[in-house]
């Protein structure tokens, strides 16, 4: 058995500072029971809590670290625009550099602006949005994360899923009920909802693969029909990339789909692991942010150079010949050897998979939107979580969250994980 007694001990500590431990609520491992970690460092797959026990990491920070921890050209670009200053509040260098490299693999982010972290890209993205339809309802999917911001709680998936909370208290009734939601891969549902608030939605926006209640991928046809359907009732279609950008291809879900959004939000990877968010899309509406614009939105450590830095570097990375495709094929191998041990065991569940992000889902039902997860077994999910732990696996702490395959898991790795998870298997049916 492990010891986690200092983490323990630094939880207690925590727990009279930060509501619930933390400052991030799905850290806080209520779903499974227990306590989290305390995380000392990290390297390249792993992560290492402060009671001396290693892990491999599935969590990547909830994805940014897609080449694991501590990469040495990320601290070397970090370390390097550290030393020549922090912050400006001016333009510089960096930030230019980052939006063209993220504009060579998302040619249809034709102007951008770099906020701090994904949901103020999205909260920045809806305004614009608004302010260039003239409109003010947004349609969002069930179990779809898009940030904390109000108006974007309702029915989303994230924390809200893992703790059970539909709707959150403090969102003005008013914002609330500009905020329409329809089911993912189901076209009909949308169109119900144009039908009945018509010429008043601005934006329907989603998460292209969505991630945030597990990862469920759009069915054939899905993403071709909002493209129609927003273009036919005068509304924007957003993507929103904060997983997806730089994931499931370095072109995010666009490239692998073929599908261009007016607008994409985008997060996690482009940061390198600091504090990051972009907006993006066709210069025509972007053109409408201030100063070009009026539409108002501001941040004193957007552009940040040392976030600037880390992503560049992951960017530049991830431009390295083969390496969606040595990801690709550690993640299926992955993915094969979970579903191979879960018929061994006798055990019914579903493996989703796209790229680098999957999720275990303790169904027999095929999962396809929010109200399939929510089939799952989430008892048996905290058996498995908990017995992966022990076994030096750490797996996203909830049955409603993706787990991130990085560049730094080897084969061997990937091994190491598969004979874990038989063990959680075995656990789980006990
Ligand atoms: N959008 C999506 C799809 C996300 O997964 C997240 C966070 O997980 C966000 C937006 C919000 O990003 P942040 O946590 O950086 O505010």
């Amino acid at each position: 058995m492990k010891s986690f007694d200092k983490s323990r001990q630094l939880f207690a500590e925590a727990r009279q500072i930060f509501p619930g431990g933390v400052n991030s609520p799905v850290r806080a491992f209520k779903a499974v029971g227990g306590e989290p970690l305390f995380i000392e460092r990290g390297e390249e797959a792993y992560l290492y809590d402060v009671d001396g026990n290693r892990y491999l990491d599935f969590v990547g920070s909830w994805g940014p670290m897609i080449l694991g921890h501590a990469h040495p050209a990320v601290v070397a670009s970090i370390v390097e625009a550290a030393k020549e200053g922090t912050s400006f509040g001016a333009p510089s260098r960096r930030e230019t550099e980052l939006g063209k490299a993220i504009r060579a693999a998302m040619p249809h982010l034709e102007m951008m602006r770099f906020v701090s972290s994904g949901t103020e890209a999205v909260m920045s993205a809806l305004r614009l949005a608004r302010a260039y339809t003239g409109r003010e309802k947004i349609i969002k999917f069930e179990g779809g994360y898009h940030g904390h911001s109000d108006g974007l709680l309702s029915k989303s998936g994230s924390g809200l899923a893992t703790l059970g909370i539909p709707e959150s208290p403090g969102v003005p009734a008013a914002f609330a009920a500009e905020t329409l939601t329809a089911a993912y891969n189901d076209l009909d549902s949308v169109e119900a909802l144009f039908d009945r608030y018509p010429g008043q939605v601005a934006a329907v926006i989603l998460e292209p693969v969505a991630a945030n209640m597990g990862v469920v991928t759009p069915e054939p046809g899905f993403l071709e029909g909002l493209r129609e359907l927003t273009r036919e009732r005068g509304a924007l279609l957003i993507f929103d990339e904060v997983i997806t950008g730089f994931r499931v291809k370095r072109g995010g879900a666009v490239e692998k789909f073929g599908i261009v959004p007016d607008l994409t939000t985008m997060g996690k990877i482009i940061g390198g692991g600091l504090p990051v968010g972009a907006y993006g899309g066709r210069k025509e509406i972007m053109q409408l942010i201030a100063p070009s614009g009026p539409v108002y939105q501001a941040g004193t450590l957007s552009g940040n150079p040392l976030a600037m830095a880390a992503g560049l570097a992951t960017l530049n990375e991830l431009e390295k010949p083969g390496i969606y495709a040595a990801l690709e094929d550690n993640a299926a191998a992955l993915a094969y050897g979970i579903s191979a041990a879960a018929r061994k065991s006798g055990l019914s569940l579903q493996v989703n998979r796209i790229g680098s992000l999957m999720t275990v889902f303790f169904t027999s039902q095929e999962v396809t939107d929010y109200a399939c997860a929510k089939t799952s077994d989430t008892e048996a999910f905290r058996i498995f979580h908990r017995t992966l732990l022990e076994n030096g696996i750490y797996w996203p702490p909830s049955q409603f969250e993706a787990a991130f395959v990085s560049t730094a898991l080897s084969h061997a790795d990937v091994e190491t994980t598969i004979t874990a998870i038989e063990k959680a298997f075995a656990a789980v049916k006990e």
